[in-house]
This record gives structure tokens, C-alpha cells and sequence, in this order.
């Protein structure tokens, strides 16, 4: 009995240490490659690493759908506009290993800048006017600098399913915008917000806000919840007044941004039509900037 069950314990330590870490892009590649020869499915979850119950639902989910699961972690210079918000973006290596060695996740690749860019690198990609406005229109050129580096991801690991989270949506749009153009190979799948107990959508920078940011950060996931609770009785006008108001109300909010947009078309719906609708939020609570959305079916 006793005996049993240390042997069970020792067999989760095995298998939970099971995650193959790599920083060379072609030893990453080679390595895949074999493993698709072989007929096995491979799903893939590009992070940014300082990982959280967000991006382990999104391991979660390439788990269920495919038969390898592999993680990067990759600061991208590239898409950061703020150089103070790339040098303080947290980077807890150890502890996002630890994190995928108990999802299971098979594969983590982890290269340095030098390995993913070489000096001066070009990159344009027409979007179609989706790097222009909310979050483009905010951080100019971070949609380039995210295409640029999710495209060269999906050239080194070439996957079957790469899996993102709608908690950044215009990001979705973006990359599949990018996936039909460059006509990618890849299926991407659209992962659900998690959020922590009282609603506040989990994010890496979440740990720099202040207790009392962090209370005043609620208002934004208040906004989304009054969004659907209107929803059926206002028109598109009076929901963007009313919910903008609430907002620019709320203590320690900065708003940057309340709108409601076709969530297929992803331009700003005039009036309420069949199908899905997003009302999406950005604002800065203290230093941080936090984004979050809700989608309404109708
Ligand atoms: P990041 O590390 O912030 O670049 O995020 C990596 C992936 O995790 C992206 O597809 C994000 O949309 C997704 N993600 C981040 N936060 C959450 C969350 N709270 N719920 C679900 N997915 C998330």
C-alpha cells in the first residue's frame, strides 16, 4: 500500500519533469519535424512568459486537441512601443518552467533575441486598417511587431493548432487576418478569459498594481458585466454613453477606450445586428495598462 503509493508519486514526478526545453530554433524545428513524421498532432501557445491560469488554460486546451503541446516564451522586443515596459516585464523563468512541467506540456522553446532577429530585420504586413485602430491606434506599430514574431514562430514549429486568448482579441483578429494572407497553414483557436475570483481578466502585469489599483482595476470588468446586463434594453449609443460615463465615474480609472464592435467584422457596430458582438475596454489603473472585453451572442 505504502509502497504504492510513493511508486505513484514517483511516477508523477516523472512525468510531470517530462518537458523537453529548447533555445535553438532549428534543434526545435528538427525535433518537431520527427515527431510529425511520426502522425502526431502538434499544438502550439506562443506566451510572453510570467505565466498564470490564463495561459495554462490555453496548455489545457492544446492538450485536449493535439498530441504534442509546445510553449514558447519570448519577450518580443518588437511589439513593445514602451521601452520601459519591455525592460519591466516580470520574466520568473523557473517558476513558468515549473508551471509547464505540471501542465505537461512536451516542449518549451525559449530563445534569446539574438536567435529570433538579426540586426535591422524589416517587417510589413498590410492588416487591413486592424493595426490602426484601439489598441494599434494606442501603440503604434505593436500589431507589426507581434505579426512578425508570431509568423516566425509558426515557421519554427509549424503546427497543426496554435491556440490564443480572446482576452487579447484584436490580437486574434490580427493574426488571423495574417494566417488567411499569407495562407498559413495552421488552425487557430479562440480560448475563453480567465479571470481571477472577483472577475479582473488574469494578466502578467496584474502583480504590478498597487492593493488600491488593484481594487479600482474591478471597475473595468464592472463595466463589461453592466454591459451585458443593459444590453437588451439600450440601443448601441445609449450602451457606449452610459457605460463610458460609468468609467470615467470609477476612482483611479484613466479610460483609453470603450467600444462595442461586430465581433466577426471587428468594426464598430452602428446598431444592433444578428451575430456576435464585443464591447472592449482599455484604461490605465495607477501605471498599468489593462485590457479586457466581453462577447454578447444574439
Ligand atoms: P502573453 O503572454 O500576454 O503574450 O499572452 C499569451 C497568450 O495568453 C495570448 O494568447 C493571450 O491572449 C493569452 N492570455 C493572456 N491572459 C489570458 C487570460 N486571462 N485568459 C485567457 N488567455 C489569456
Amino acid at each position: 500500500m505504502v509502497l504504492g503509493l510513493i511508486l505513484t508519486i514517483f511516477e508523477a514526478i516523472l512525468i510531470s519533469k517530462n518537458l523537453e526545453i529548447f533555445n535553438n530554433k532549428q534543434t526545435v524545428h528538427s525535433y518537431l519535424e520527427k515527431l510529425r513524421s511520426q502522425g502526431k498532432s502538434i499544438g502550439f501557445v506562443p506566451t510572453m512568459g510570467a505565466l498564470h491560469n490564463g495561459h495554462l488554460s490555453l496548455i489545457e486546451q492544446a492538450k485536449i486537441r493535439t498530441d504534442i503541446v509546445v510553449c514558447s516564451i519570448f519577450v518580443n522586443p518588437t511589439q513593445f512601443n514602451d521601452k520601459k515596459d519591455l525592460e519591466n516585464y516580470p520574466r520568473p523563468i523557473e517558476d513558468d518552467i515549473k508551471k509547464l512541467q505540471d501542465a505537461q506540456c512536451d516542449v518549451l522553446f525559449i530563445p534569446e533575441v539574438g536567435e529570433m532577429y538579426t540586426n535591422n530585420e524589416q517587417w510589413s504586413i498590410d492588416l487591413d486598417s486592424l493595426d490602426n485602430i484601439l489598441e494599434g491606434e494606442i501603440r503604434p506599430g505593436h500589431y507589426q511587431g507581434v505579426t512578425q514574431i508570431v509568423n516566425k514562430l509558426f515557421d519554427i514549429v509549424d503546427p497543426d493548432f496554435a491556440f490564443f486568448g480572446q482576452k487579447d482579441y484584436q490580437q486574434f483578429m490580427v493574426i488571423s487576418h495574417m494566417v488567411n494572407k499569407l495562407l498559413l497553414r495552421v488552425n487557430l483557436v479562440l480560448c475563453p478569459i480567465i479571470r481571477e475570483k472577483d472577475g479582473l481578466a488574469m494578466s502578467s502585469r496584474n502583480i504590478y498594481l498597487s492593493p488600491a489599483d488593484r481594487q479600482n482595476s474591478l471597475a473595468l470588468f464592472k463595466s463589461l458585466t453592466l454591459f451585458q446586463d443593459l444590453y437588451k434594453n439600450k440601443d448601441i449609443d445609449q450602451l457606449k454613453t452610459e457605460i463610458t460615463s460609468f468609467l470615467n465615474a470609477a476612482p483611479g480609472i484613466e479610460l483609453e477606450y470603450f467600444e462595442i464592435f461586430n465581433a466577426k467584422s471587428f468594426q464598430p457596430a452602428s446598431s444592433k445586428h444578428v451575430g456576435s458582438v464585443i464591447a472592449l475596454v482599455a484604461s490605465k489603473v495607477g501605471s498599468i495598462r489593462i485590457i479586457d472585453n466581453m462577447i454578447i451572442e444574439n
